[in-house]
């Protein structure tokens, strides 16, 4: 079969492999469309983990079910099936699989990822419990973004929040925006962005107006005291969106601070959640929340950052961190059959053959999400 495997450091070859094999208890899947993430890029960036040699990335995935292992008891699980992929591989025995934690288990293993042929071939074989069946009204494309939708599900649950809320993210990759699409399902009234970037800031905006979420008219919100509904602004239309207002700032160009206290009455927001994963962010994110509040960490941190704990002490702020998912991929697929994740302007999908090409567009930061198209 065909697939795109890595080498070693930016080396993605196209090539022939041999088919994975079928276990007793799992699934033979044929993957339709893929989705490259900021985890990809950095596997790309430093070659295959360890000594595992060339290996099939790809951890977010919609796939067709081709096999049937004979173990498999769950009968929505048939040849033909669409699925959305939960990429681990869990033990099952340790403290936290037992306790049902199962994100946390000592022993993970990321399909695609760190180990297991992943989502960018023609086959790839998961175990039956990973494989979650897509209803009618939920495409192949849209499985895709499962993965990436649970994690921010996760964050935002994580986060607490609930309707009438205010919230501000930090960055607005694919993570950031589907925070915001999270929060503004669960009715948030108030969501700050924060993003450097012109082409990510475009997206999270594109992408929120498809669900009835618009920036107010900057003309009329400085006329308004702030903290007041008129300073809130009427920016949500209808529809799922239509109580939340949305705020995008550019921190190279704005305050942070002063944009979230003039909408904030001075106070800051319930719950920051940081998805950006860069020092400047995470002190911001620290400036912005208001005492008694959250900060939820979703980014993956590169490099430590420096951290008074006495920045946390006088507001007691919970530092709270989010990993992944946990039971989060029913709740996904139920809010994208309720069309709470549109692709307007931040997911693209890509051919097959230029994947290559794909992660360079993705390093320069000139995509938000692209979805590998194996139709
Ligand atoms: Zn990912
Ligand atoms: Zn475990």
């Amino acid at each position: 079969m065909r697939a795109a495997r890595l080498h070693g450091a930016r080396d993605i070859r196209i090539e022939e492999v041999p088919e994975p094999s079928l276990l007793p208890d799992g699934l033979l899947l044929r993957p339709r469309f893929t989705g490259l993430c900021g985890s990809d890029l950095h596997v790309w960036h430093a070659g295959p983990f360890g000594d595992l040699g060339p290996m099939v990335l790809g951890h977010e995935f919609s796939a067709e079910v081709v096999a049937v292992g004979d173990q498999v008891t769950d009968d929505r699980l048939r040849p033909g099936t669409l699925v959305a992929v939960e990429p681990m591989w869990t033990c099952g025995q340790c403290g936290p699989c037992r306790r049902g934690a199962y994100n946390l288990c000592r022993d993970i293993v990321w399909h695609g990822l760190s180990e297991h042929d992943g989502g960018l071939g023609e086959l790839t074989a998961v175990r039956a419990c990973m494989a979650h069946p897509l209803p009618d009204g939920v495409d192949a494309l849209a499985g895709a973004l499962v993965e990436p939708l649970a994690v921010a599900h996760h964050a935002v649950g994580r986060g607490g929040l609930g309707t009438g809320g205010t919230a501000a993210v930090l960055g607005a990759g694919p993570i950031g925006i589907a925070v915001a699409l999270n929060l503004v399902a669960r009715g948030v009234a108030l969501i700050v962005v924060s993003e450097p970037s012109l082409v990510r800031r475009t997206a999270l905006t594109t992408a929120l107006a498809a669900v009835g979420v618009h920036e107010p008219d900057a003309a009329l919100a400085p006329a308004a005291a702030p903290g007041t509904a008129a300073a809130l602004g009427t920016g949500a239309g209808t529809g799922a969106g239509a109580g939340t207002t949305l705020r995008v700032v550019d921190p190279a160009a704005e305050d942070l601070p002063s944009a979230v206290a003039g909408l904030t009455e001075g106070d800051g927001v319930e719950v920051v959640f940081d998805a950006a994963g860069v020092e400047p962010a995470f002190q911001a994110g620290l400036r912005i929340v208001r005492p008694g509040g959250r900060v939820v960490t979703v980014a993956i941190y590169a490099r430590p950052v420096a951290f008074r704990p006495l920045d946390v002490f006088f507001g007691e702020i919970d530092l709270v961190a989010s990993c992944a998912y946990q039971d989060d991929f029913p709740s996904v697929i139920d809010l994208l059959r309720a069309g709470a994740f549109p692709t307007d302007g931040w997911v693209h999908p890509v051919a097959f053959d230029t994947v290559g090409a794909a992660f360079e567009t993705l390093d320069q930061a000139q995509a938000v999400k692209l979805l590998v198209d194996l139709t």
